[in-house]
């Protein structure tokens, strides 16, 4: 069995892939999070599916190196990921993610990452 690292969003061990026949017949490969109920995928073989999962979990970084006053990707509820800035007001330091709909309710976010490269040429 291939080796899969933790769950880049809770941290669990306990992911596992597995496969599924599509509509078209192709046999699909998935990596599910039992403990969050994460998904990534589908793939088309299961070796694929594990190196896109390995490397999507070495890309998260602890919180405690996130730049402050600049927008990196945080992991928001179970299965989302928006752009939040850390910003420090008179002595109190909070996240702040104008694209969430609501605060962060004081929920601390564990893992940052970078943002990915702005498209170019588009628009
Ligand atoms: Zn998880």
């Amino acid at each position: 069995m291939t080796n899969l690292k933790p769950c880049p969003f809770c941290g669990s061990a306990e992911c596992e892939i597995f496969s599924r026949t599509s509509i078209e017949g192709r046999v699909l490969y998935d990596v599910v999070c039992h403990e969050c109920g994460t998904l990534s995928g589908p793939w088309g073989s299961a070796e694929r599916c594990a190196k896109h999962w390995n490397r999507r979990a070495s890309l998260w970084q602890p919180i405690e190196t996130a730049p402050k006053r600049e927008y990196v990707l945080i992991p928001y509820g179970e299965s989302i990921i928006i752009a939040g800035l850390f910003e420090s007001h008179g002595g109190s330091e909070h996240w702040y993610a104008p694209h969430s709909g609501s605060p962060l309710l004081g929920r601390l976010p564990t893992h940052w990452m970078p943002l990915p490269e702005p498209l170019e040429g588009k628009g």
